[in-house]
């Protein structure tokens, strides 16, 4: 698959799933000397999220949640990358195209008041990507 010219989505973030926010934050704060920001409780996803610099850490709710049965299959790890882009409803189109499945057609809201959708990992190498829009 070549690349096509229109897109160039920069690196927003990456995330890592974790069992306790405030113990891998202070880890965190102390190899790159950011601090991190208030803890956010997004129900929908059944986390809490807080960010070290460009590091998100999802902490689940309950075990039952997504993030929570992701950490009882594989452990505290690497759970997806996020692009950014300006258009996210025209990003999902094209990727659509290009044959990516989106598991949000239409974008949800994530951290820090941010429009999200993700590409399911089967059709994204292994790895969980999400797409993330700024408010504007
Ligand atoms: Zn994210």
């Amino acid at each position: 698959m070549s690349a096509p010219a229109e897109a160039n989505l920069p690196l927003d973030h990456v995330a890592i799933a974790v069992t306790s926010l405030e113990e891998v934050c202070s880890l965190y704060e102390l190899i790159s000397g950011e601090t991190r920001t208030t803890p956010e409780v997004l129900e929908a996803q059944g986390v809490r999220v807080a960010f070290v610099g460009s590091i998100e850490f999802l902490e689940p709710l309950n075990p039952e949640t997504s993030v929570g049965r992701f950490i009882s299959a594989r452990g505290p790890s690497l759970h997806h990358v996020a692009y950014r882009t300006a258009d996210i409803i025209s990003e999902i189109s094209r990727l659509k195209k290009n044959g990516f499945e989106v598991i949000d057609p239409e974008p949800r809201p994530g951290a820090k008041g941010h429009l999200v959708t993700f590409l399911h990992p089967s059709t994204a190498g292994g790895v969980l990507i999400e797409l993330v829009q700024h408010p504007s």
